[in-house]
């Protein structure tokens, strides 16, 4: 992730802090600064200790997916709390149940320890009622991180991705049903927790509930659709997806002529060959390019002087998945396809990927993803 730094590496897995947690920070340090300088310190190692209890959250996770053999990548906190980003989602739903209960029982075992710590400190009396446990939250420090790791607890185990407990109803599902279509019910009743959620954040005119809402609805969708794009392409070589009929643009022609090409309708994205026989793609010349040079008023441009966006190329034998990724990360919408001796052969492009993964899921095709997978 952009805008990440490592700050430590546990059992061999880097934890990473997102540029924007120290907003985190200082947003806890300005909340208590009409309380000098220890409410300051204490209102930071408060989130502090809070972010720490997150990070052993995602190595619950991520410890327990190296035990099925499942390698987690790196774990990154962020303001809304962690991913542990795990290579792939182990195979068997009793091990994806695991690994997703493990994250929110460390929250337990801390809330455990804490209670102990209050015991031994004689406050542990103060949760028989309401009134004197709002007190001690107010005057405990311990009992306000037990009671925050308790709401972490609740709040992972809502049946919604991408929460755990959404993994666990998925997996619950994925021991009758197959994956894809596990992962589909798993997403509607998200959406649907959701739903509720906002429903209760607008009547209740609570905005936390109303963010919460939001990020729970888009993040199950977003689940879905991932599954499903995986689940298409499993397996699947760049030669069987990538379009064989389409136009090239040599790095000698006018930029004319790219205008005549996009205006024919038929594509949007040109490989451009650099000039000569046995000419190599140098390049892709996207649209959004072409559109860019022309607002420049460029039009009596060569091709190849265009600046164009480095996609890189991808040979007809690698797996569609990763190309795929590759595109998503380097935000090109296209990419040419090369042999090995540096000839064109072929193009891949975001559409006619999507496409594929709609006649895929059109056709049924459910075999059970191996890709990566991300675990919040
Ligand atoms: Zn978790």
């Amino acid at each position: 992730m952009r805008w990440s730094w490592q700050i430590l590496k546990v059992a061999g897995i880097p934890i990473r802090v997102h540029a924007t947690f120290v907003l985190v920070l200082l947003y806890a340090a300005l909340i208590a600064r009409g309380e000098g300088t220890l409410g300051i310190l204490e209102s930071v190692a408060f989130v502090l200790a809070l972010f720490t209890c997150i990070v052993l959250h995602e190595l619950g996770h991520a410890l327990t997916a190296s035990r099925y053999g499942v390698r987690t990548r790196d774990i990154t906190l962020l303001p809304i709390g962690g991913v542990a980003r795990l290579e792939r989602i182990p195979e068997k739903p009793r091990q994806e149940i695991a690994v997703a209960l493990a994250g929110p029982a460390v929250n337990i075992v801390i809330a455990s320890a804490l209670f102990l710590v209050l015991f031994l400190q004689g406050e542990a009396w103060a949760i028989a009622t309401p009134r004197t446990m709002a007190m001690m939250l107010q005057r405990n420090f311990f009992a306000r991180l037990l009671a925050t790791n308790i709401i972490i607890v609740v709040f992972n185990l809502i049946p919604a991705f991408p929460m755990d407990g959404g993994r666990v109803l998925r997996a619950l599902l994925a021991t009758r049903l197959d994956y894809l279509r596990a992962t589909q019910i798993a997403a509607n009743v998200g959406q649907g927790i959701a739903f509720l959620f906002g429903l209760l954040g607008l009547w209740t005119q609570n905005p936390i509930l109303l963010l919460i809402a939001l990020f729970v609805f888009f993040g199950a969708g977003q689940e879905a659709a991932a599954v499903q794009m995986r689940s298409a392409f499993d397996g699947i070589p760049v030669w069987r997806a990538m379009i064989r009929d389409f136009r090239t643009l040599q790095a000698s022609e006018p930029l004319s002529r790219a205008v005549e090409l996009l205006l024919d309708g038929h594509q949007q994205d040109f490989p451009v060959l650099a000039d000569g026989p046995g000419s190599e793609p140098i390049g892709i010349l996207t649209r959004s390019d072409l559109l860019h040079a022309l607002a420049g008023g460029h039009t009596d441009r060569k091709v190849g002087d265009v600046p164009r966006h480095s996609c890189g190329v991808a040979h007809p034998r690698d797996l569609l998945e990763s190309v795929f990724q590759r595109m998503q990360e380097s935000g090109c919408p296209a990419m040419p396809v090369v042999e090995a001796d540096g000839v064109l052969v072929g193009m891949v492009t975001l559409d006619n990927v999507g496409e594929l993964a709609m006649v895929q899921a059109a056709l049924g095709h459910t075999k059970r993803s191996e890709a990566t997978g991300n675990r919040p």
